[in-house]
Order: structure tokens, then C-alpha cells, then sequence
């Protein structure tokens, strides 16, 4: 095979999946190939650790009292914000909002900002390749406002026609909703321009991060985006945790969506007036040891380079893309210019699930599905695909095994060469 092999260049990452201790575990008696990162990544030591040590050493309820550890555990989760502020470069740290995960960041802005900003006859903008967290909240909105989506079509190579998207922006666009990076496409979509596009028609942006913070370097300034959105467990942090940045101008006219402890400034049976931001959308007892968790893996990343983990997927995306197309009876769904390390694809005869199945056997994590964007797939009149997306930890071998195992299920199914 000629496909391009990974040289020495990636010294910073290689190396690093000994720091998951999950990887070393069998899997089916075989050694554990995880290729299912889209959906969620494995966890280093030095999260683990972070959170065990929270419950060991700093546990307490955050905000509210007044005795050491609850200030400790308070500064903790302050120093959590700090962190998630720094990732995405904004300019303040009030602008970071600490959720369960982007689904309920796209909520809380569809149902705080969208509730009290949108009417009949409203237009909201979203893409053909949205997940469904960025397609059901809106679609809820339209349904209480009046307001209408509309959407952004998808090229035959999984790109967006951009011609169509400043075709549907007007007066009457409120907002645009896209995602950053598809999960099913793996296509890095032109944000920027897209926000930039937006403003020039007074619509606000919101950018589904969800696949980009773990595999890129994201600077909410330079996007200039309104809102991101973004998931700790697909940046190596733990489930349950997530975060909302919103541009501090359009956060602080925003009214609560939930209402509970820590989100209240006082409290009558008459009226109640509401905390600072982003307190205001952070009622009851949040995730505390999550934030810590989250601290960990963003430091983890950043001690590696975000650039330098982007530089290291494309090259692991570039040998896997090339050895997939020398197999027969492949079809890659999505061949953007511009992609992260995601491949979508279909085998001739073998459904996805019998694959992902196959794989399975051979200790082999991937995908197989609609991966939550129905939508999409029926743009490409396909029930779904298999999905094997790339993180830091990944390797030249993983790839190989995937290949290996992709060549097995034809075999069995007598759909590719039969003599190998
Ligand atoms: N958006 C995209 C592009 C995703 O890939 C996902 C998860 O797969 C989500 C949103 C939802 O993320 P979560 O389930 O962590 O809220």
C-alpha cells in the first residue's frame, strides 16, 4: 500500500495514549481501537485524577457559604470558567456559562434570548448538515413565536452552498444557527464568513462547537460569533459539562430560562430580581466537579497545542482517507476541501450497523447510524453511515486495524476481493 505513513513530526502527540487508561483495556479479547470520538472521547489520567481529588480534598456546595472548603470549592469552579474563557480566547470571563453540554447551551439561548427576540414571521437559519441540538430547540421556538427556519443546502461533496445561504439571508433573519464542524461529515464549515455575512444583515450567530473545540484552535473574537457552543466530554473532559459563550452585550439583556437557587439576587413572594451574569443562568447546585474535570482536560490540551493536535488528525485523516479509497465498493459521504478528522462512509451491500458489528468483533470502535442528523442523510437518500472520527490519541495502527476489519466484513459478506 502507498498511502502517506506518519513520520516523526508529531513527537508533541504520539505517544499520548498512555495517558488513557481505557485504551489499554480489552475489548471483544482484542486490543481496544477507539474510533467513535465524534460521539465522545476517552479520558486522560489527569482528568480522572482531577476529579477524584475534587471529592478527596475540596468538595463542598459553591457560591453560598462561608466557611473554607465551600470557597475553595468556589474558587475551583471560577477557575474552571477562567479556563473555558481562555480556550475560546473571549473577552471576559462573565461571557462563559457552564451547562450540561452544548444541547442545553442551544437551549438556553433559543428559550432565554430566542423567546423575548423573535416573532411571527421571523426567519431562522440553519444548515442541511445541523445535528439535531441545533435543529429541535428552534424548531420548539418557531412553534411559540411564530418564527421559520430556513436552511442552508448541502453539496453533493458535503460542503454548503454558500450562494444559497446569502440568497435566504435578509431583513427578516434573526439568526443563523451552524455548526462549526460536522459530526457526520467531518466538513470544517466557513464560519467566519458566514458571522461576517450575518451582522451585515443584523442577525445574531450561533456556532455549534460541539466537534471543533477538542480539534482545533477556536477564537470566539476573531469569529466575531454572538454565541458558541461547545460539550467537555468531546474534549476530553467528563459528561455532563459544557459551556456557553455569549457576547457579554447580548448576555446581560438576556432573562433567565430556569429559575432556582444561585440565580437570584432577592426573593419575595411578590417578585424576585435576578443574579449578574452568567450566574442568571446557572440556577441550583451546577456540576462542580465536572468544571474541575473540564479544567483538567483543557489544560491537558493546551499543554499539547491545539494546533499541533489539529496538524496531527489531518495527517492520521489524510492516511485513512487514502487507504479507504483503495478499497472497492467505498463511497465516502463528505469530501469537503476543508475537513477534520471525520470519515463518513457507505459499503456497497453491507449495512452500517452490520459493519460497526463486524468491527466490533475485531475490537473495533466506530459509528454507525444517522449520528442525529437525519436530515442529512436523506439529502444523500442514505439510511446513515459508518463513522470513524480521529482523536489526539489515535495512531497509524488504529487505521490499519480499521482497514483490516473493514476488509474482513467484505469478505464475510462476499462483496470485495475474496482472495487477500
Ligand atoms: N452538535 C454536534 C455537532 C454534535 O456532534 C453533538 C454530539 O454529538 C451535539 C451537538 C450534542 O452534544 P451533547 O449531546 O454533548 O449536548
Amino acid at each position: 500500500m502507498n498511502a502517506p505513513t506518519i513520520l516523526g513530526t508529531h513527537a508533541p502527540v504520539l505517544g499520548r495514549a498512555a495517558d488513557f487508561p481505557i485504551l489499554s483495556r480489552p475489548v471483544q479479547g482484542r486490543r481496544l481501537v477507539y474510533l467513535d470520538n465524534g460521539a465522545t472521547t476517552q479520558k486522560p489520567i489527569q482528568v480522572i485524577e482531577a476529579e477524584r481529588q475534587f471529592y478527596e480534598q475540596s468538595n463542598a456546595n459553591i457560591h453560598r457559604g462561608v466557611h473554607w472548603l465551600s470557597q475553595h470549592a468556589t474558587d475551583l469552579y471560577e477557575q474552571g470558567r477562567e479556563r473555558v474563557r481562555s480556550l475560546l480566547n473571549a473577552a471576559r470571563h462573565e461571557e462563559i456559562v457552564f451547562t450540561r453540554g452544548t444541547t442545553e447551551a442551544i437551549n438556553l439561548v433559543a428559550f432565554s434570548w430566542g423567546l423575548s427576540a423573535l416573532k411571527q414571521g421571523d426567519e431562522i437559519i440553519l444548515t442541511g448538515m445541523e445535528h439535531h441540538s441545533n435543529i429541535v430547540p428552534w424548531q420548539l421556538l418557531c412553534e411559540r413565536t411564530g418564527a421559520v427556519l430556513r436552511v442552508v443546502p448541502v453539496t453533493d461533496s458535503g460542503e454548503l452552498d454558500m450562494d444559497s445561504y446569502r440568497a435566504l439571508l435578509g431583513s427578516r433573519t434573526r439568526l443563523v444557527g451552524v455548526t462549526h464542524i460536522s459530526n457526520a461529515l467531518g466538513t470544517i464549515n466557513p464560519v467566519a464568513e458566514m458571522i461576517r455575512l450575518a451582522h451585515e444583515v443584523g442577525a445574531k450567530v450561533l456556532v455549534d462547537g460541539a466537534q471543533a473545540v477538542a480539534h482545533e484552535v477556536v477564537d470566539v473574537q476573531a469569529l466575531d460569533c454572538d454565541f458558541y457552543a461547545f460539550s467537555g466530554h468531546k474534549l476530553y473532559g467528563p459528561t455532563g459539562i459544557g459551556a456557553l459563550y455569549a457576547r457579554y452585550d447580548i448576555l446581560k439583556d438576556m432573562q433567565p430560562w430556569q429559575g432556582g437557587g444561585d440565580m437570584i439576587h432577592t426573593v419575595s413572594f411578590e417578585r424576585s430580581t435576578y443574579a449578574d451574569v452568567p450566574q442568571r443562568f446557572e440556577a441550583g447546585t451546577p456540576n462542580i466537579a465536572g468544571v474541575v474535570g473540564l479544567d483538567a482536560a483543557i489544560r491537558y490540551v493546551q499543554e499539547i497545542g491545539l494546533d499541533v493536535i489539529a496538524a496531527y488528525e489531518q495527517s492520521l485523516l489524510s492516511i485513512a482517507t487514502a487507504q479507504l479509497e483503495q478499497l472497492p465498493g467505498i463511497r465516502l459521504i463528505g469530501t469537503a476541501a476543508h475537513k477534520a478528522g471525520i470519515l463518513s462512509f457507505v459499503v456497497d451491500g453491507i449495512h452500517p450497523h452490520d459493519l460497526g458489528t463486524i468491527l466490533d468483533m475485531e475490537g473495533v470502535a466506530i459509528r454507525a447510524g444517522h449520528h442525529c442528523a437525519m436530515p442529512l442523510m436523506t439529502r444523500f437518500g442514505i439510511p446513515g453511515t459508518a463513522r470513524a472520527s480521529f482523536a489526539l490519541y489515535n495512531t497509524q495502527e488504529d487505521i490499519d486495524a480499521l482497514i483490516a476489519g473493514l476488509r474482513k466484513a467484505q469478505k464475510l459478506f462476499g462483496t470485495g476481493p475474496q482472495d487477500d
